[in-house]
């Protein structure tokens, strides 16, 4: 049996918010910034940015749609895929498809070219595309990790029951109930896909000192002070607490769920890198225009 927690151990809502219009990543991925390195990342930490592409229909085609190849240094980005199919290519010889389910979890490191694409597949027959990219950051040391390339397939993701029959969480990072999910990290993360069945609630385990924030995807949720979080809301807790409480509307909700272990040091972003220093992103620019990030063959 699970007790419940006490209230004065739960954290609480720092605030609520809404992303930026919508504006196109390419021309693939029509996302809304949710935050960024420059604003709310910066409290956010280790997470930095957060694109989120609400359901968006594509018609048929012949032209593959996405992102040419481009350069990250510093961080890693993590691709959640909810509808629709994605094709990733890079320099260091990684690549995959995902689809409904799945998860790319790229480290950028020391330094990537890589291409974004919706796959050949999905471009042909056209369908819903609904996705979440998520950048994470490095400490210091690790910034200088040779990329990585990590395809995490659904078959691969636990799927969890929440107690009374509350709904369900999937581990994508982390550990919950003590299963753990797939995606080797640098930092303690939690990453999970929580639903909430109509009118329910569950109170989720999170380690004291964590950032935690979550993203509704689907439905809504009723936050501590009474409002209600909507498709595209970001809702951020307090740091301190060691639980979260979250109460689904009548609709139910569908959320995405992210907690990690802040990394206290300077965040200097600039486009596609994030590093410690201003002197590191010019060096950034420098390689990369080298070619010492290499190239997608
Ligand atoms: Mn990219």
């Amino acid at each position: 049996m699970i007790l419940p927690l006490d209230d004065e151990l739960m954290k609480t809502l720092r605030h609520l918010h809404s992303g930026s219009a919508m504006h196109w990543v390419g021309n693939g991925f029509p996302v809304r910034s949710v935050f960024d390195y420059n604003g709310l990342g910066r409290e956010l930490s280790p997470f930095l940015l957060l694109d989120y592409a609400a359901p968006h229909p594509f018609p048929p085609g012949n032209e593959r749609r996405g992102v040419e190849a481009h350069p990250h240094k510093g961080f890693e980005t993590v691709t959640v895929a909810y509808q629709g199919e994605l094709e990733h290519r890079d320099s260091s010889g990684g690549g995959g498809r995902i689809g409904p389910g799945d998860v790319q979890w790229m480290t950028a490191g020391r330094g990537i070219v890589h291409e974004e694409f919706h796959s050949s597949d999905f471009t042909r027959k056209g369908g819903t595309l609904q996705m979440v990219q998520l950048w994470v950051n490095l400490r210091a040391a690790d910034k200088s990790a040779p990329p990585r390339y990590q395809t995490l397939l659904k078959g691969d993701i636990p799927v969890v029951s929440l107690p009374d029959e509350s709904g369900e969480l999937r581990i994508i990072a982390g550990e919950y109930a003590e299963m753990r999910g797939p995606a080797l990290t640098f930092t303690p993360i939690h990453l999970w896909d929580v639903s909430l069945r109509p009118g329910k609630t569950t109170t989720l385990p999170l380690p004291e000192g964590h950032t935690t924030a979550i993203l509704v995807l689907e439905g809504s949720v009723v936050t501590p002070d009474g409002r209600k979080a909507a498709p595209g809301d970001l809702a951020v807790y307090s740091r301190e607490g060691g639980g979260l409480s979250l109460m689904a509307t009548d609709d139910g909700v569908k959320l995405l769920l992210m907690s990690g272990e802040p990394i206290d040091e300077p965040v200097v972003g600039y486009g596609p890198f994030v590093m410690n220093s201003l002197d590191e992103i010019r060096q950034a620019y420098e390689e990369f225009q080298k070619g010492g990030m290499g190239r997608v063959d």
